[in-house]
């Protein structure tokens, strides 16, 4: 049994039964936009720092240009990087992926059975995926025009799909629950009309949005400043329609069709083309955890990021409890939430009480090729607009920005702990 003195700034002791690999002061789930920008950040201000990074992944994604590389604007080999590049320089990297926490020990626990030792925990390890959730989807996806850009791997086919569509019905699918970028499934639909209207065969493809939401956007002047492109593609919305399975030889979509939470009725579409947003959830291996909310989120208050049940534990980005939309613009104002805080406990023992992340999220609308509506909002959908601009407003100006500022400014500005 090991004896070690963890500085929380309580100066706590904790008793080991176990063994365990090495010590870090803070340890980073996730090498993915939340977990690369904190470690930066804490590791640009520490005097003498000690971080490591758990990720098993070889390489890193800038997920947000995937909606334009799904029509042929970039090419997807633009959106990633080597995780060895992106992994700050005097950190730790740590290729293995985590399996599960032990917090009353400040123990991480990985795939390769190795035991990782902390002062503060820092988890990011981003939203799961659940392909397997809509039977069909896990064999169907990359043919038979299904397709979605939430995939690296599928997004060449999106625009093979795009491309090759000269008729026929067009679906694209929102599913009921929390999903990363709530506005990349309609991104994706306006830039293939948009690239239907060009070739002059929009007017024979009948294009549709399926949610198994009730609306089209949660921030109203948005939600009204979204008609335009909707009317402009002439798109059939249908809302409360949760993809429930695809039956892939038949090319047939079913939804459950809900009312007042139940499930009323089901539906089968044909479709040519289908482009799926699919379910996700919280991590397994975090929702096993003691770490997790009912939900199976990581726990932790809405405004400091801090852990609710152990102090010494922070969560960010799309593994978050935070009711904030799940976006990499939310990750860059609540990574200097939690580096603050954590700086400050490191060095008063106590939260940094300037540090307060208010729920901003934003989602740079792709409406057509140059026009783009940006929404910035907070926890309450009340709109938080960094110009002086009325932002429910297509605008090309704002199409640039997502195009060739916002990357710029991830890799050399948010992943370098300076943005
Ligand atoms: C199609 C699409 C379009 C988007 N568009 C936008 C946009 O326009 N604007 C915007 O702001 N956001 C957008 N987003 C959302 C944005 O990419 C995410 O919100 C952001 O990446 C979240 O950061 P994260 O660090 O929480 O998760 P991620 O960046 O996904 O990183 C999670 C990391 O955790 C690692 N990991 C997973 N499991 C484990 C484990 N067991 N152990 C250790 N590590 C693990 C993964 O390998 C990964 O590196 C988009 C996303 C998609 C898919």
């Amino acid at each position: 049994m090991e004896d070690l003195k963890i500085s929380t700034g309580k100066e706590v002791k904790a008793q080991f039964s176990r063994p365990y690999t090495s010590h870090h002061q803070v340890i980073v789930v996730g090498g993915g936009s939340a977990g690369i920008s904190v470690a930066a950040q804490l590791n640009n201000k520490l005097k003498s720092s000690d971080i490591a990074i758990i990720d098993p992944a070889s390489d890193h994604f800038y997920q947000p240009l995937w909606t334009l590389a799904g029509v042929g604007v970039v090419e997807k080999e633009e959106t990633h990087k080597p995780m060895g590049e992106v992994i700050p320089e005097g950190t730790v990297w740590i290729q293995d992926a985590v399996t599960g926490f032990d917090p009353d020990n400040q123990l991480v626990i990985t795939k390769k059975g190795d035991h990782y030792s902390y002062d503060y925990l820092v988890v990011a390890p981003g939203i799961q995926i659940n392909w397997d959730a809509v039977p069909g989807l896990a064999e169907g996806i990359g043919s038979n025009g299904i397709c979605s850009v939430y995939s690296y791997r599928y997004v060449d086919y999106v625009n093979e799909c795009v491309n090759n569509l000269k008729e026929g019905k067009a679906l694209f699918t929102q599913p009921m629950g929390p999903f990363k970028c709530g506005g990349a499934p309609q991104k994706i639909m306006y830039m293939s009309s948009d690239t239907w209207r060009k070739k002059g065969v929009l007017k024979n493809i009948d294009v549709n949005f399926t949610s198994g939401g009730s609306i089209i956007f949660g921030v109203p002047e948005i939600a009204e400043a979204l008609k335009k492109p909707i009317e402009r593609y002439g798109i059939s919305t249908h809302f409360s329609h949760n993809l429930k399975e695809i039956k892939v030889e038949e090319k047939i979509a079913v939804y459950d069709i809900y009312k007042d939470e139940k499930v009323v009725d089901q539906k089968e579409i044909k479709f040519d083309m289908l482009h799926v947003t699919p379910p996700m959830s919280a991590p397994d291996f975090v929702k096993s955890s003691h770490l997790a909310n009912a939900d199976g989120w990581v726990d932790v208050h809405k405004h400091t990021l801090q852990h609710n049940k152990y102090p010494n534990v922070f969560g960010l980005g799309d593994a978050g409890s935070t009711p904030n939309a799940k976006t990499g613009a939310a990750v860059r104002k609540q990574a200097k939430v939690v580096s603050g805080n954590i700086l400050s406990l490191i060095n008063k023992g106590e939260l940094d009480k300037s540090q307060h992340y208010k729920g901003y999220g934003s989602c740079p609308l792709l409406t057509g090729y140059g026009k783009l509506i940006l929404a910035e909002f907070d926890y309450d959908n009340n709109m938080m607009p960094s110009f002086p601009i009325n932002q429910a407003k297509e605008r090309y100006s704002m199409y640039v920005m997502k195009k060739e500022v916002l990357p710029r400014l991830y890799w050399h500005g948010m992943l370098k702990g300076r943005a």
